[in-house]
This record gives structure tokens, C-alpha cells and sequence, in this order.
């Protein structure tokens, strides 16, 4: 019989959704399975393990496991998960005990850009961030190919104030551009201007296209604010690459297009991400630990 691969569990926790696979050596996915997310904490904890225990094989090397929120880089402590319970959750030594597979636990964003910035191979040296647009708006920064967390949670990057008068934000402050230009900032947008609630970005894309100037202004009001944010973040960081990601990433690339050039000093070095939905699974797969190197660190 053919030996099975050496492989990795990805997991990518979703607001409403759970991805788990199998990744091979090679980025690929060798089995998933995707299920309604638990939100309370010890329905979390049960799919978790048992998710894990349905896709491992004796060859499986260690679990990733992205979450939708902030997560402590140094400790891998989950400090906010967004609905779902599971703040303060000590997840690898959940799984290290009923598992036996070392775990790295990073935010969701993070996971993707590991796998969009291993598309790159050697051009995935520097500084690459990510921005993803989805219900809210989150970030992630590697360095060099590895994942930069500052103090512990940097590339928060939903919170750059845009808009010293915009709206209240959760985290407390006015303005920030997931405030104006996340997805829910869209819908907020589109009822505004009395179309159905539930129009797609992609719907006010073709129709912006064909001329509609009304949705023309609404992808303009959408996709201004992001433009702001990300010229500060070149301001700040000037990085190679920015991938716009998440849900409505390509959307937000192409509403991005389509704002008259900029009159400024900093040129954006945008990119659409790649890899759409898989990302997150992937990159967790990637990201996730082998059996000897937790050996090697204990
Ligand atoms: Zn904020």
C-alpha cells in the first residue's frame, strides 16, 4: 500500500461557518468537511476535537487553527472571538491533551495571508499585509513569511481612523473605516439610497459598469474610506504588497479601480486576494506546527 503524505489539520472558525481539511506538503487539500459553527463554548470545544479526530491520519503533524477575532500573538490567548464564546480558551493545550497534535492558533486573517503570501513563493520576502472585508474588517502582517504581531495583536486594520466624526465603532472610538467600509457599512449604504436591502456588491459592480450613477456613488462612499486607510498603512509601513481579501475582497479591489486616481503621495500596491474561501483552511494548515517541533521547544 502507498504510504499516505505527511500532512497538517487546517481549521478556519468562521462567524457562522467552520472549515476543517487535511493540507498536503504542497498547499493542497487532500479532504475537508465545513459545518455550522458551535458558538457556545463546550459545543466549540467537542466539534473542535471531533473534527480534528475525523480528518488526522498517523501521519498528521500538528493543527492550525485561525480565529474570527483578536488573538495574543506571543501567547496564541484568544481575547475576542465576535459571537462566538470562546474568549480565554486555551486551545493547544485543549488539543495537545485530547489529541496529542501541537497546535498554533492565529486570527483568521493572519491564516489567509500565509497562504496567499506562500502563492508568492520568493517574492513573499518584506513586509506583506492583508486586509480582509467581510461583515467587519480585519488584518494580518508577515514579515519576511512569518506572522508579525508587534506587541501581540498588530494589524488591526478595521480600526485606522478615517473619519474623525464617523460612526461609533466597537472598539470604542469614532471613524474607523470598518465603520464605512466593511460589509455591513455596504448594506447601510444600499438602503440609504432606498435599493433592496441585500443588493450585492458584485449587482452595484455591473451596474456602476453600466452607468448607473447611483451605484457609482454607493461603491465610491464604500470603497473612498478603505483608499484612506490603506494609504496610511503605505504611510506607515510602506509595505510590498496588500492583499484585499475576505468575502467581498475582489469586490473591494474593483470598487478600489474604480475611484479616480489618487492626487497624493502613496501609490497603493494592491492586489485581489487569490485563493477566495480556501485561504483561511489552508493557511492554518500551513501554519500549523509539526510533531518534532514541539519536541524541539518543550
Ligand atoms: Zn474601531
Amino acid at each position: 500500500m502507498r504510504e499516505e503524505p505527511e500532512n497538517r489539520i487546517g481549521i478556519d472558525v468562521g462567524g457562522t461557518r467552520i472549515r476543517a481539511a487535511r493540507i498536503g506538503a504542497g498547499s493542497q487539500i487532500l479532504s475537508r468537511l465545513v459545518e455550522p459553527v458551535q458558538p457556545d463554548r463546550d459545543g466549540f470545544c467537542a466539534q473542535l476535537l471531533r473534527l480534528i479526530d475525523t480528518l488526522r491520519n498517523p501521519r498528521s503533524q500538528g493543527v492550525g487553527i485561525g480565529i474570527p477575532g483578536r488573538v495574543e500573538g506571543g501567547t496564541q490567548r484568544i481575547l475576542s472571538a465576535g459571537y462566538l464564546d470562546i474568549a480565554g480558551l486555551d486551545l493547544p493545550r485543549l488539543v495537545a491533551e485530547r489529541a496529542g497534535l501541537p497546535v498554533r492558533v492565529e486570527n483568521d486573517a493572519t491564516m489567509a495571508l500565509i497562504a496567499e503570501a506562500a502563492l508568492l513563493g520568493q517574492d513573499a520576502s518584506g513586509l506583506i499585509l492583508m486586509v480582509t472585508i467581510g461583515t467587519g474588517i480585519g488584518g494580518a502582517a508577515v514579515l519576511d513569511g512569518k506572522p508579525w504581531h508587534g506587541g501581540g495583536i498588530a494589524g488591526q486594520f478595521g480600526h485606522i481612523t478615517v473619519a474623525a466624526d464617523g460612526p461609533m465603532c466597537k472598539c470604542g472610538r469614532r471613524g474607523c473605516v470598518e465603520t464605512l467600509s466593511s460589509g455591513t457599512a455596504l448594506g447601510r449604504l444600499v438602503t440609504g439610497e432606498d435599493l433592496p436591502a441585500g443588493t450585492l456588491a458584485a449587482e452595484l459592480l455591473a451596474r456602476a459598469e453600466a452607468g448607473d450613477p447611483v451605484a457609482s456613488a454607493i461603491l465610491a462612499d464604500w470603497a473612498e474610506p478603505m483608499r484612506r486607510a490603506l494609504e496610511t498603512l503605505v504611510a506607515v509601513a510602506d509595505p510590498k504588497l496588500i492583499v484585499i481579501g475576505g468575502g467581498l475582497g475582489a469586490e473591494m479591489a474593483a470598487a478600489l479601480a474604480r475611484l479616480p486616481a489618487g492626487q497624493g503621495w502613496f501609490g497603493l500596491p494592491i492586489a485581489a486576494a487569490r485563493l477566495g474561501d480556501d485561504a483561511g483552511v489552508i493557511g492554518a494548515g500551513l501554519a500549523a506546527p509539526a510533531r518534532e517541533d514541539r519536541a524541539r521547544t518543550a
